[in-house]
């Protein structure tokens, strides 16, 4: 009898986990390239982490992604750490090994990179500072990308100072703490403006910066895509800015994982959108 080969399985790992769009993303990339695989929705408390990453192995995972609350936990249960994921100090895809090794990475900062390349190809990072909204897991990755992509400035606001005062600590003389109080004037010169916290997200506080020292010239993204045109959005649109809503991102950070654990780099396009949008 010819031993049938497995077929792999991957999956996002968090708690809660229902919302979670990875699932209709995956399922419509293995669905379109007609690939053998299955991208299921892992609903994994803290305390059963260590013990699920165990058994994933055994049970015929190649990977997964991670997301709240566990970004930062598997970074001490993977037997593999990438520079990017280290410095970022989170992980957001994991790789298994044939040996049953765990290598942990980071593309949230490459998914975040290769929104603004696709959807606003004349964007400069170098053109001028960049002011970032939040100082939370999203915004390490978000920051750790610019300086990568040679962003001269980057100043940073948070409503808990010291979150924002730790990223400077560790990423150096290119970051500038700005107080809560002060938001609206970082906007000034700023050519990249980023909103990282969860502000403007259904169900949550409103974005209520003001805007009008935002200029005209500068590219302005939302991390967060529900909804997909944040009032943040809007109303940099409103001044004739640039926009990208921030459903790239998570369609960009999935393609590497993708493709290492199902052998085929994914496309990227309206189609992908779409397909996520209606899920
Ligand atoms: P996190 O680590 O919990 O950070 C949340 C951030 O939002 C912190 O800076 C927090 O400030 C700020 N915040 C929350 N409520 C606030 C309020 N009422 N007033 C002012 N600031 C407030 O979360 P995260 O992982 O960085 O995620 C942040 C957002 O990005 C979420 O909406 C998430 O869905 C989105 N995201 C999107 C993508 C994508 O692919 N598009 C990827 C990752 C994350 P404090 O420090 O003061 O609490």
């Amino acid at each position: 009898m010819t031993e049938l080969a497995r077929i792999p399985l991957a999956g996002v790992i968090g708690d809660p986990i229902a919302h979670s769009r990875s699932p209709a993303l995956h399922g419509y990339w293995l669905q379109r390239y007609g690939l053998k695989g299955h991208y299921v929705p892992l609903h994994i408390a803290q305390q059963d982490l260590q013990q699920a990453l165990e058994v994933l192995p055994k049970l015929g995972f190649v990977g997964a992604n991670v997301t709240i609350p566990h970004k930062e936990a598997v970074l001490k249960l993977a037997d593999v750490v990438t520079d990017r994921a280290a410095l970022i100090g989170a992980a957001n895809t994991l790789i298994i090994r044939a040996d049953g090794r765990l290598h942990a990475d980071n593309t949230d900062g490459a998914g975040f990179i290769a929104n603004l390349r696709q959807n606003a190809p004349q964007w400069t990072p170098s053109a001028g500072p960049a002011a970032i909204f939040g100082a939370g897991g999203a915004a390490r990755a978000v920051i750790a990308a610019l300086i990568e992509v040679g962003v001269p400035e980057i100043r940073i606001v948070n409503r808990t100072r010291h979150r924002a005062e730790a990223l400077r600590a560790d990423f150096g003389a290119k970051l500038v703490v700005v107080d809560w109080v002060q938001a609206p004037s970082m906007l000034e010169g700023a050519a990249t403006v980023v909103n990282t916290t969860s502000l403007g997200m259904a169900g949550k506080s409103d974005f209520r910066v003001p805007l009008d020292a935002l200029e005209k010239s500068a590219l302005v993204t939302d991390l967060v895509y529900t909804p997909l045109q944040t009032q943040f959005l809007i109303d940099a649109a409103a001044k004739g800015c640039t926009t990208v809503d921030g459903l790239g991102m998570l369609l960009h950070q999935a393609a590497p994982g993708f493709e290492r654990w199902f052998g085929h780099r994914p496309e990227v396009d309206a189609a992908t959108r779409q397909a996520v949008l209606s899920a």
